[in-house]
């Protein structure tokens, strides 16, 4: 008998309805002879209602207390589904984050999964009932309730089948599988049929959050086969597996944007040795990951430096650099919310040259200017106004042809 892990997504478990039709779902999965492990999210919408709500109550919410009001909205989902599997004749049971023990580090709103035991989990398999683990959320050694970061339910699914050693992991969404960019905002975005492990990170860790990063390594580090598929349809999706020589092998896999992060500036720092590391340690002392980093040179002994946080930890930067600014004599600082990074990707651009001009170039057509710009082997991030995003990627999936399958391939 194999065992598949099943995860849908907010809009999948939206309502009453959606939530029976998805354990009909489950349910058939059952009778052809699988034993399943069913991971949920919250109702769309419900965390955005929460962290709204905290917002109301405290300007830089106390992320304890985000925790236990976050993890709530899974709660809610795993409960009404055991019910509407139960009331379809199945046996179900279902069960929260530290009744299961997916025990995590102590970063409140962003933890990390530490370890997670299965005993539990494989009595009530064992009993054939179909088991209900609530996504998002784990427990500290300490008993305290943590959730996974935004996105973080497809990261439980796929611990659960590596830790479980289930045959797969079967990601349901609202969109047909990975594609070379959002189809919700380019209607020529092509859906790729199999894509490496390597490859979804970099679009993943870009902003393409079909999936959500850290899902993708644990499928990587434990070679946890991915199928990201619709909730809505029977189409076949895409599957994330380790490289193989089918592959499509493109210049530029993919067009990502990410809305999640915003600017802070800094003018006129002295540019002293030991500057950088006075402003950074507190920052990441904070545990606030900070993206690009930009110091311009200007005449006199003068610096500005810009970089990047992610938007939810922008309020608590901001604190943390206005203090510091004062400290080392700094002019002032300024930032912005309304930014959006917007990427090209693919392990082909390796060995050519000219990417990145092409893409600058298709930007200025368009008169959007760059704010900032960070390349690797096989990426070109640029940093652009927020409210050019969709036009940009367009602009790029049409430039880079990547409706086609036949662009240009990478000579090995
Ligand atoms: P869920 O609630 O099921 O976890 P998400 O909203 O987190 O769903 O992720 C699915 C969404 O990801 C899609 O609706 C789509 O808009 C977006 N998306 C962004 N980039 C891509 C991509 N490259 N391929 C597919 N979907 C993408
Ligand atoms: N409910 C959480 C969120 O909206 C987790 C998830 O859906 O994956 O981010
Ligand atoms: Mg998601």
């Amino acid at each position: 008998m194999s065992l598949i892990v099943q995860k849908f997504g907010g809009t999948s478990v939206a309502n009453p309805d959606k939530i029976k039709a998805v354990a009909q779902r489950v349910i058939r999965s059952r009778k052809e002879g699988h034993q399943v492990v069913v991971v949920l999210s919250a109702m769309s919408g419900e965390t955005n209602r929460f962290v709204d709500l905290a917002h109301q109550m405290q300007p830089i919410p106390d992320p304890r207390e985000m925790d236990v009001l976050l993890s709530s909205g899974e709660q809610v989902t795993i409960a009404l589904f055991a019910m509407a599997v139960k009331a379809a004749g199945y046996e179900s049971i279902s069960l929260l984050g530290d009744q299961v023990k997916i025990i995590t580090d102590s970063s409140h709103t962003k933890a990390r999964i530490k370890s997670i035991d299965t005993d539990l989990l494989n009595r009530h398999l064992d009993s054939g009932k179909i088991v209900v683990v609530a996504g998002f959320q784990g427990v500290t050694a300490d008993d305290e309730i943590t959730t996974l970061g935004r996105g973080g339910s497809d990261t439980t699914a796929v611990a659960l089948a590596a830790a479980l050693q289930a045959d797969f992991c079967e990601i349901f969404t609202d969109v047909e599988g990975v594609y070379t960019t959002d189809p919700n905002v380019c209607s020529l975005a092509r859906k790729i049929d199999r894509i490496s492990y390597d490859e979804m990170l970099e679009l993943a860790s870009l902003g393409a959050k079909v999936l959500d990063i850290r899902s993708v390594g644990f499928a990587k580090r434990y070679k946890v086969p991915v199928h990201v598929r619709s909730t809505f349809t029977e189409t076949e999706g895409t599957w994330v597996v380790e490289e193989d020589d089918e592959m499509e092998s493109m210049l530029v896999s993919g067009v990502t944007y990410s809305k999640n992060e915003a600017r802070i500036t800094i003018s006129k720092v002295p540019d002293t040795p030991g500057t950088a590391s006075r402003i950074f340690t507190p920052i990441s002392n904070a545990n606030i990951i900070i993206d690009m980093i930009i110091q311009n040179t200007r005449a006199g002994e003068m610096t500005d430096m810009t970089f990047t946080v992610p938007r939810t930890d922008y309020a608590r930067a901001m604190a943390i650099v206005k203090e510091v600014t004062a400290e080392i004599g700094a002019e002032s600082v300024s930032g912005s919310e309304n930014i959006a990074k917007v990427s090209i990707v693919g392990v082909g651009m390796r060995n050519h040259s000219g990417i990145a001009t092409t893409m600058f170039h298709v930007l200025s057509k368009e008169n959007i200017n760059i704010l900032m710009i960070s390349t690797s082997e096989i990426k070109v991030s640029c940093v652009i106004e927020e409210k050019y995003t969709e036009l940009a990627v367009r602009a790029l999936h049409d430039a880079f042809e990547l409706d086609k399958l036949n662009q240009p391939t990478i000579e090995v």
